[in-house]
This record gives structure tokens, sequence and C-alpha cells, in this order.
């Protein structure tokens, strides 16, 4: 059985020290209830890491996570599986997660069967409401998956995941895979039901688009670090670290509302050996000495905005950097 270091590896790679991978480092993060935070990068930056460190599919080597205050896993085996009861995750691939042989309405009841939150004479009532609830007709609960569209695939991972009545969701480009007109679909949905609902959720995407319509704070990583964290409206309108900011110039429909594609310069960094100081400096015009030696931390700003970056902390300048 591969250990969590292993696993991580081959998932994803990241940084070894004395044998453990870490794929994500130094991420402090809070969700408060009711709050929908994104998470932004492009792929390999420990996004879905995070997340499934956040559902309990991963244990952190260090670090934990909690739920209104109590850690929902220490990082033993035997945790994971309570973390994963308040905490549902939807993935990008809706034709993937679900059972090709299980009717709908089983794969929807299934958890709450298990975990005894439904009394058996109410689960068939409870699981028809419940694709209703995500826009679909009760009696597809009887349907296999094929018979269905991947929008309708998608808003039935949505029901299995609302059945489980979780505190949190999290969502890893949940939308991803779909047609843009499906995609708002599904948007729309989950709109509606965190407004009818109450959800607090990670948004995990690459999209930046998608992102501003659902969210209220916005987490940017970078090579596992989160450098940029504040409301979506500020960061919107003015993105504050340089790799934010070269994010937001490489999406011609965003920001400036200018037309010209700006991808950018160089290729990301492996996450097995990346560049000593801050990993964005090989790519970053502003870098200076003490990028190269200092790992930037994520600083508050003010208005509840914090960023991972020199310049916003003394300067990019001094190379005795402790
Ligand atoms: Fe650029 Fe230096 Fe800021 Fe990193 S710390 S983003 S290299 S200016
Ligand atoms: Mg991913």
């Amino acid at each position: 059985k591969p250990t969590l270091a292993e696993k991580l590896a081959e998932r994803l790679g990241g940084r070894r020290t004395g044998g453990a991978v870490h794929a994500v480092n130094d991420v402090s993060l809070n969700v408060v209830r009711g709050e929908v935070v994104g998470i932004v990068g492009e792929s390999g930056c420990g996004k879905s890491t995070l997340g499934r460190i956040v559902s309990g599919i991963y244990a952190p080597t260090e670090g934990r996570v909690t739920l209104d205050g109590k850690p929902v896993a220490d990082g033993r085996e035997d945790h994971v599986n309570k973390l994963t009861t308040r905490v549902q995750m939807i993935h990008q691939d809706p034709f993937a997660s679900l059972n090709p042989r299980m009717k709908v309405g089983e794969t929807i009841s299934e958890g709450p069967r298990t975990h005894g939150l439904v009394p058996a004479s109410e689960v068939r009532t409870r699981t028809r409401a419940l694709l209703e609830q995500v826009g679909l007709q009760g009696d597809y609960a009887d349907r296999l998956p094929h018979q269905f569209s991947g929008g309708q695939r998608q808003r039935i991972a949505i029901a299995r995941a609302l059945a489980m009545q979780p505190d949190l969701l999290v969502l890893d480009e949940a939308v991803a895979s779909l047609d843009v007109s499906i995609q708002a679909q599904v948007l729309n949905l989950f709109l509606d039901l965190r407004r009818s609902l109450g959800l607090t959720a990670l948004f995990i995407s690459h999209d930046l688009s998608v992102v501003r319509h659902v969210c209220d704070r916005v987490a940017i990583m970078y090579l596992g670090r989160v450098v940029e964290l504040a409301s979506a409206e500020r960061l919107y309108a003015d993105p504050k670290h340089p790799y934010t900011q070269a994010l937001f110039a490489s999406v011609p429909t965003l920001g400036t509302g200018r037309r010209d594609f700006h991808p950018i310069k160089g290729e990301i960094p492996s996450p097995i050996d990346p560049p000593p100081g801050c990993a964005f400096h090989p790519r970053c015009p502003f870098a200076g000495p003490r990028c190269r030696a200092e790992i930037p931390r994520l600083t508050e700003v003010g208005s509840g905005r914090s960023v991972a970056c020199h310049l916003n902390d003394g300067g990019v300048d001094r190379e005795d950097a402790a």
C-alpha cells in the first residue's frame, strides 16, 4: 500500500524534504459559514491537493483541518472517514465520478444510508426531493448514469453531496468539463442552492471568470502556496501580487478589457524542485536579490487582503534577508 507521501508524489509531485513530498506548504485559510471561497491557480499549483486534504481524502503531513474549531482529522487514516461525512467533494469529471452500474437513486442515498442520516422508510422520498432540488425529475432515481448528459450528471453529483447534509462542500473544477452554456446552468443552480441552503464551499478552479461569478473571497495559489487572498471584489478590481496580475493579464476577457493575450513568461517550475526564495521569481518582472533568497510570507496589507510578495513587505533589494 503506498504511503501518503508516495500517493502525493504520484499525483502531483512536490517539494521533497526528508522523504516527504510537499505539494502544499504553509497554507492557512479559514472559511466562514455561509461563505464561498475560491482557490485559483494553474494546474499543478496544489489546489486540488489542498481540496483533498480539506476533504479528508489526503491527510496532511503537518497541520490540521478544523471545523467549528474542532480538528476533523489528525492525520490518522481512521479519522479520514469521519471527516468525509461533514465535507463533501464534487469532482471535475461527472462521467467518472458516478458508478455506471448503480441507479442514480442508489448513488444519492448510499452515503446517508451507510451513515444512518435518514431513516430507511424516508430514503426514497428524500432521494426524489434531492433530485428535484437540483432541477431533475424525482423518477430519474431509477435510471443509470449513462442515460444522462454531462450537466445532468453533475447535478446528480451535487445531489449526492447534498444528501450528506455537509458543513462544507469542496468543488474541484466542478464545471470545467462542461460546455460553456451548461457551465452557466450548473453555476446558477449552485448559486440558487447556496441562497436557499446557506451553503459553505471551497470552489477550486483555474477559471477566473467562473470564480468571479460565485465566490466571496479568492485565494490565488502558486506552487503550493497562497500568494494572494482577498475579497473577490477587491481582487478583480486591483490584483496586487505580480503572479495574480500576470494571471489576470493572461485572460483576454478580464481586467482592463484589452483583447490582447499575455501568456505568463516562462514555464511553471517543477514542484519537486521549486526555485529558492519566492517560487515565482524566475517569471516575475519585479524580482530582486531578496526574492531569490527569502520566501515571502502571506502578510495583511489592509482591507482584509493578504499578499505574499516582498514588494509589499520592505522591498525586493535587501540581500541580507533573514
Ligand atoms: Fe516577484 Fe519578488 Fe514579489 Fe516574488 S517576492 S512576486 S519575485 S517581486
Ligand atoms: Mg486539479
